[in-house]
């Protein structure tokens, strides 16, 4: 395997600071040596003008909401226009389609800088409900899908049984379920996702998994990512206290589901006692501003729940935009919006969200840092663009400044993905979206 050396002009580097002149060199999918303060590039090495940070985890993604996008804003873009066509795209994917448009949708991931994507998986059967030849048809579609645009993935198979607490599941969603936890748990089990990928677990809701099934997939989970959507609405919460007495969080606490290795995502609508059980645990929380604010979800108590002791991680969720820098930034600006003060995280801990500590919640604790033994992701972005130049080099012009068409080269596991802002693997992304939307839209 060839040894490769890369020099950038500036790059991120732990514990979190900006060095010059940095050469990064690679071995596989693996780096081996990060050398400091070379003023010049060594002859052999290729040139990453810009900042260099480490790649980007979107650690919450559901590949197929992608063919909603702009489609849901029309008239007035209630929330039921949104879901209808939700449930609309799932009734028409099929492997074949759903690892077109996975693929497309990851390679716009690439573009963007993501170079490890979770994907909350549950659309897992024929569209009544009946299982493939293969019951993970669609589970190695969406890893190939990965495996196609060059990025690694943790499949997060969801566990996903009734339409609400004690209703069945109906109509689009009957393909989503496994009759039982248990059911569940055997399907998943003869699920290999192949090279580059990894198997997640997830309980979908308090809503779609009922309280008595919730331990079968905490303890399938066992020392692999456990995620679970939790509190993103306020109806959310008030169905479960109905049927429970509890919060969402308190009944995921019950079954011991909030450990490091869980990752709670959106947690908008929580408790004082919730964000106290979240930190205590050590949970990992997935904010998704992009999408919080596209569905008029709310706006979560980031800073608090880090401070109790929770992790912080990002997500594009229904791709209404996927570019995690404003995942980042959005998190900082929306606790400006609803505390009417600057100044909650810097740009270090949010760029650490995005990378270090995505990966981890994804399963990839040796992914998402610059330093010899992890994951060659090399995410080089534009500091001279109209958007970013003047900003300064450093990683505040990356986090505030920055969009994802500044990405211009992005190294994954080794491999050059984007090369000058063109994706190496799937060619022209516009025409694979839009090919692959308008095969499963009207
Ligand atoms: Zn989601």
């Amino acid at each position: 395997v060839p040894l490769t050396t890369y020099w950038c002009e500036a790059a991120w580097v732990p514990p979190g600071r900006v060095a010059r002149g940095v050469g990064v060199s690679i071995d596989g999918d693996r780096i081996t040596a990060v050398v400091e303060g070379a003023s010049e590039p060594p002859p052999d090495a290729i040139h990453l003008a810009g900042l260099t940070i480490p790649g980007l985890a979107n650690a919450h993604s559901h590949a197929f909401h992608r063919a909603l996008r702009g489609r849901t804003q029309r008239e007035r873009g209630t929330f039921w226009t949104w879901r209808e066509r939700m449930y609309d795209v799932a009734a028409r994917l099929d492997p074949d389609s759903y690892l077109a448009l996975a693929r497309a949708v990851f390679a716009e991931m690439t573009l963007a800088g993501v170079t490890c994507v979770g994907e909350f998986h549950y659309v897992h059967h024929g569209p009544q409900g009946q299982p493939y030849d293969d019951p993970n048809a669609m589970g190695h579609a969406v890893a190939e899908a990965a495996r196609q645009a060059g990025l690694r993935i943790t499949v997060i198979d969801t566990c996903y049984l009734t339409g609400g607490i004690d209703k069945p599941l109906e109509g689009p969603q009957l393909r989503f379920g496994d009759d039982d936890a248990v059911r569940w748990a055997e399907r998943v089990a003869a699920y290999d996702p192949g090279v580059g990928a990894r198997v997640g677990f997830a309980v979908h809701s308090v809503r779609a998994v009922p309280r008595e099934q919730i331990g079968t997939v905490v303890s399938c989970a066992d020392d692999a990512p456990l995620h679970a959507h939790v509190s993103e609405q306020r109806a959310e919460n008030e169905a479960c206290f109905a049927a429970y007495g509890r919060t969402p969080t308190q009944v995921l606490d019950e079954h011991g589901a909030l450990g490091p290795l869980t990752t709670l995502v959106h947690a908008t609508h929580l408790t004082d006692d919730d964000v106290g059980l979240i930190g205590t645990g050590g949970a990992c929380v997935c904010f998704c501003p992009t999408t919080e604010r596209d569905l008029a979800d709310g706006i979560g108590p980031a800073r608090r729940l880090v401070d109790a002791g929770a992790a912080l991680s990002l997500g594009s969720d229904s791709h209404a935009v996927i570019d995690i820098f404003e995942e980042a930034r959005a998190v900082e600006m929306d606790e400006r919006l609803a505390s009417e003060e600057r100044g909650h995280f810097t740009a270090a801990e949010l760029l650490a969200a995005a990378t270090d500590t995505g990966h981890a919640s994804l399963g990839w604790p040796d992914a998402g840092r610059i330093e010899p033994g992890a994951y060659a992701d090399l995410v080089t972005v534009d500091l001279r663009s109209p958007r970013t130049a003047g900003c300064g080099d450093g990683v505040e012009a990356a986090v505030f400044a920055a969009t994802a068409a500044d990405v211009r080269h992005v190294v994954a596991s080794g491999r050059v993905v984007v090369d000058q802002g063109r994706q190496l693997l799937v060619g022209d992304v516009g025409r694979a979206l839009a090919d692959a939307i308008g095969a499963v839209t009207e």
